[in-house]
């Protein structure tokens, strides 16, 4: 894994990238700026009033991880929705579409103080596929591979996504 030294600068690029890359039709993402986010794990993540979105480097153990958060972040700037609602899971959609470097893994849904109250909706086809639970987290669908394995036909526990 490549976990390289993410300054602010280097962190400024990235953005500047996934913003061209993915929305330059967003003129929102240009009002943002992004640096590093050490010490306060709550002054992490997008700040609409400050207008900052703020990761911290040491959360991630690679690079690819980075930038899963930056992207999760900005999806949450362009959607104007803090929560993880169907304008979030739209961008989350468009960018796994484009083959943009998304991870939808439970500690990633979780630690952006959005819960996991809010269910990934069904039309949001490629963002279901992709959603990989922590393990431990993902009895749900460990035991839907074991019943039908055993054909068992044991009723499958609800992933937390639901409907
Ligand atoms: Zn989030």
């Amino acid at each position: 894994m490549v976990h390289s030294t993410w300054t602010n600068g280097r962190l400024a690029e990235l953005y500047e990238d996934c913003r061209a890359r993915y929305w330059s039709n967003e003129p929102v993402l240009r009002s943002y700026r992004i640096e590093r986010g050490i010490g306060d794990p709550a002054q992490r993540g997008w700040d609409p009033d400050a207008r900052v979105i703020r990761i911290d480097p040491a959360d991630h153990t690679s690079d690819r991880e980075l930038c899963a958060t930056v992207l999760h972040e900005m999806a949450h700037v362009v959607a104007g929705q803090s929560a993880h609602g169907p304008r979030f899971w739209e961008q989350i959609e468009y960018l796994l579409e484009q083959g943009a470097p998304v991870m939808l893994k439970t500690g990633e849904l979780s630690g952006c103080g959005a819960t996991l109250e809010a269910p990934i909706p069904e039309r949001f086809v490629l963002a279901r596929q992709a959603f990989e639970p922590d393990a431990g987290r993902g009895s749900g669908n460990q035991d839907g591979v074991r019943s039908r394995a055993t054909g068992t036909g044991r009723k499958r526990r609800r992933p937390y996504y639901g409907e």
